[in-house]
């Protein structure tokens, strides 16, 4: 099936600018030949996919020069945005990342809008090939009436507030209600359940934004259910967050040892990683903790819990229509089986109170250029291994690529296999002939338009500057969240 969409691709798309077949102009083969040409690369969006892409371009190319275009005014996308304070090993990547933009032949060009300040269109005729890499940083909607209501936020801008994104610093999120209910059960809601349910004292030497802190530290929050549509072998979250779940300090779960009736014969049919994480879930669920254990969940002051066949239908107002009081559910049961079975309203539904509900049912790119194709339905780039299917010279990787699903170390292989397509159309003669101005070309278009992007030595000074404001908390730094001020340490 590959090769031959390949070649459809390469055929359909390519015609007009396709090269002689190879052998019928020597020359023109040697043009291209990585001995002769320095490849002008350049990559939109500084996460995992955008570093892991220019990582192995620089690698496999002797002489290929990368761009890296990124709209912040930092890098790293969501491993600084995305990825949980109490999980500082998962960041460790960006030393690697640093590695790359230290190299001569990498630049980082921080606080450009790709699609605004300066258009594919543009990039392209600057550069030999364009990499998208701008992950997927819409959520998705309920769509359910009162999803407006204070005290509804999305997951991810819920986290872009504790973990510092400038457009969030603004969230401050009202935790004095008692219950919180997060809808979904991927890893992403089980980071903001841990946050929320953490003892504050726990984040103190963290990277959470202190302004984060400070709410968490006078949050009343007790509860936090975790909702899901379908049943536990539907859960979409991994085992080591389950663990750190059950192992919270000052919490005990709750669930419900009927939504697990049955599940134990059908244990043995699962895949190794599914059956392990239904292990887990059904010994929470079902059996008797010891009395050490026992004696820690007796104690605890807070709980969280799981709740199953369930999906959002409204959200309640309180009494006087002014923020949120509790969430309608309607009752599901699943049709088909395993990781495809549907949930399908039953007709009967349960209201929740709660004071705050976070979603976290997934996420979608939006399509930042109107010159790029992109698939509205599955929110991303059409793509054939990271070629852009009718785009020659164009490529994508990451969450943009294959959809808002996949750890740091999936997209690193994707990333990795994208950069390696690239590398081969080069070496087969199929990108643009001739120099190309690179970021001379950009750097032009930009000035005109009074856009001063960030190098990364711009952002060696900030990250400085955050490292040394984190040393008297003994946090390994406090996040600058105001972009003005952020410009104005860089003197602009
Ligand atoms: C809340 C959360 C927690 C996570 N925790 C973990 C974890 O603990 N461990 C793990 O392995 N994975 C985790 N992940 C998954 C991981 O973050 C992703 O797999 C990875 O970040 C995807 O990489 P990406 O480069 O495609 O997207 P991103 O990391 O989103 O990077 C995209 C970059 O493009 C930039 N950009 C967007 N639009 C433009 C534009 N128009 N012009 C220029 N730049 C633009 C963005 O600012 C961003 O920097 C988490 C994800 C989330 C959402």
């Amino acid at each position: 099936m590959a090769p031959r969409c390949w070649r459809w691709w390469h055929w359909s798309a390519w015609r007009r600018t396709r090269p002689p077949p190879a052998g019928s102009t020597p020359s023109f083969r040697q043009q291209f030949s990585t001995q002769e040409q320095a490849p002008q690369i350049c990559v939109v969006g500084s996460g995992p996919a955008g570093f892991y892409t220019a990582q192995h371009l620089l690698k496999h190319h002797p002489r290929a020069h990368v761009d890296i275009y990124e709209k912040q005014l930092v890098p790293f996308g969501l491993v600084r945005f995305g990825v949980a304070p109490d999980h500082p090993e998962v960041k460790n990547v960006i030393n690697t990342f640093t590695q790359t933009a230290r190299s001569d032949r990498c630049a980082f060009r921080g606080n450009v809008v790709v699609g605004r300040d300066v258009a594919v269109s543009e990039l392209q005729a600057a550069y030999h090939a364009v990499v998208l890499s701008y992950g997927a940083e819409d959520h998705q909607a309920l769509e359910i009436p009162g999803e407006e209501l204070p005290g509804v936020f999305s997951a991810r801008a819920f986290v872009g507030w504790y973990n510092g994104l400038p457009e969030n610093r603004e969230l401050v999120p009202d935790l004095s209600c008692d219950t919180a209910v997060i809808l979904g059960q991927g890893n992403v809601a089980l980071d903001v359940a841990r946050i929320l349910l953490t003892p504050a004292g726990h984040l103190e030497k963290t990277d959470i934004t202190e302004a984060a802190l400070g709410v968490l530290r006078q949050s009343r929050v007790k509860t936090v259910w975790i909702v899901g549509r379908r049943g536990p072998l539907q859960v979409a979250f991994t085992i080591k967050e389950l663990r750190e779940m059950i192992q919270l300090p000052g919490t005990r779960p709750m669930l419900d040892p009927a939504d697990f009736l049955g599940l134990q014969d059908r244990i043995k049919e699962l895949p190794r990683q599914r059956k392990r994480l239904t292990e887990l879930l059904l010994r929470t669920a079902t059996e008797q903790p010891g009395a050490e254990e026992a004696a820690r969940q007796a104690s605890a002051a807070r709980t969280w819990g799981l709740r199953f066949f369930r999906s959002p239908q409204q959200v309640l107002p309180s009494p006087d229509g002014r923020r949120v009081a509790g969430i309608r559910l309607a009752v599901t049961r699943l049709e088909g089986v395993g990781e495809a079975a549907r949930a399908v309203p039953t007709g009967d539904t349960e209201d929740l109170p709660c004071g705050l509900v976070l979603s976290s049912v997934g996420y979608k790119s939006r399509p930042i250029d109107p010159s790029v194709p992109f698939d509205p339905k599955l929110g991303v780039i059409p793509n054939m291994e990271g070629r852009v299917l009718g785009v020659p010279g164009l490529y994508c990787s990451g969450w943009v690529k294959r959809g808002p699903t996949g750890v740091i170390a999936t997209t690193m292989t994707d990333s990795f296999l994208t950069g390696q397509m690239l590398l081969q159309d080069l070496k087969a003669g199929l990108l643009p002939s001739g120099p190309r101005p690179g970021y001379a070309a950009i750097e032009a278009l930009l000035s005109g338009r009074g856009v001063q992007p960030v190098s990364f030595s711009d952002w060696e000074k900030l990250d400085a500057e955050e490292v040394s404001r984190g040393k008297g908390a003994g946090k390994p730094r406090e996040k600058l969240l105001d972009p003005r001020e952020m410009l104005r340490l860089l003197g602009r």
